[in-house]
């Protein structure tokens, strides 16, 4: 199989393209190297692998690329909480004019490949329900300003992928992504897990926003792109969004707890306010947990990596990287 992945340098992308290269198949990465790096290619071997440096809004070569295709993962946007705080205009161009951009290729192509068009549990804004499942529904605030932005830019893809769907009959799958987690995350542009292992790692204070009672569900890097591949090829879940993810919901606190007491580490836990995380305007979301009975009914899915594993890896893989004072080598 012909694998493109667009934003293919980011986190996720690199994942998928370690997947399907592991299976035999050939992989296009295609990415502005905007947040993404090619330093997360380090080890793919070049035979069945290439890496184009392209914007999804102005790449030359998507008509060809996207012809060659037999599945195409759409992950180029802007996401990361810090970038999409400081590049609201980058957000809705980048995530809604690229995924439209692409779309039309493959409309233009006169060929099927299968299509995976990343959504986020952000679509869920502040919906209250104990676990979101795909029906809920969903309510912003106009004035979290910035992330309400990325929410419905990635609302939008999603109504792009089922107009698309009905329109020209493509065969596309909508996962909402849920905190997904693992190696080459990059705490820079938010991300908790990262910072979290850094700091314990480096024997600083573990950053608690707000009191830490707010609450996510992580789910391991290599577990999201198994469920992504797998709902990819059942044609029953294309055309309407599934969620990705771990229904284990933990606050933010324990997973601090977790992440030192799995490092033995001596960091203390500093609690900063949103205020002086986010900006002052910034309102938080206090709970996401996911239902995944839909991807569970669609795909023989279960879960290969409990959330003290990831940090277990992570941290396996760090301690050899960090230098005390968090200066990362
Ligand atoms: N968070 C934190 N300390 C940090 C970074 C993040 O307490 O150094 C919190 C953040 O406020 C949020 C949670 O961790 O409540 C998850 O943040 P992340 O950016 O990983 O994901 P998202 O908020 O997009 O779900």
């Amino acid at each position: 199989m012909k694998v493109l992945i667009t934003g293919g340098a980011g986190f996720i992308g690199s994942h998928l393209a370690e997947y399907h290269l592991a299976k035999g198949d050939t992989v296009t990465a295609v990415d502005d190297l905007s947040t993404g790096s090619t330093d997360v290619f380090k080890g793919f071997k070049p035979e069945r692998f290439t890496f184009v440096e392209g914007d999804i809004l102005t790449w030359k070569d998507l008509d060809r690329e996207v012809k060659r295709a037999d599945r195409i993962y759409h992950m180029a946007a802007v996401v990361g909480i810090v970038r999409v705080l400081r590049e609201p205009v980058e957000v809705t161009r980048v995530n809604v004019l690229g995924t439209e951009r692409l779309l039309e290729s493959v409309v233009r192509s006169h060929h099927l490949p299968e299509l995976v068009i990343a959504s986020s549990s952000s679509v869920y804004g502040h919906s209250r329900q104990e676990a979101l499942g795909e029906e809920s529904e969903v309510i912003y605030r106009p004035e979290q300003g910035g992330l309400t932005g990325y929410a419905i830019s990635k609302l939008t893809n999603e109504i792009q992928a089922m107009a698309y769907r009905h329109i020209h009959g493509l065969p596309i799958t909508i996962p909402r992504l849920f905190n997904a987690v693992g190696p080459r995350q990059s705490g820079n542009y938010g991300f908790v897990l990262p910072r979290f292992i850094k700091q314990a790692l480096s024997g600083i204070p573990l950053t608690v926003y707000g009191d830490g009672t707010q609450t996510r569900s992580f789910c391991d890097v290599r577990d999201t792109v198994r469920a992504l591949a797998l709902l990819s090829e059942n044609p029953k879940a294309w055309g309407q969004p599934v969620n990705v993810g771990n229904a284990r919901e933990i606050t933010i606190l324990d997973l601090a707890r977790l992440v030192i007491e799995r490092s033995r580490s001596s960091s203390p836990i500093e609690f900063v306010s949103f205020a002086r995380g986010y900006g002052s305007e910034f309102l938080q979301t206090t709970q996401r947990r996911p239902s995944i009975d839909r991807l569970q009914e669609l795909t023989d899915f279960r879960h290969s990596w409990s959330l003290e594993q990831t940090i277990d890896d992570l941290i396996r893989r760090n301690s050899d990287r960090i230098v005390p004072q968090g200066r990362l080598l």
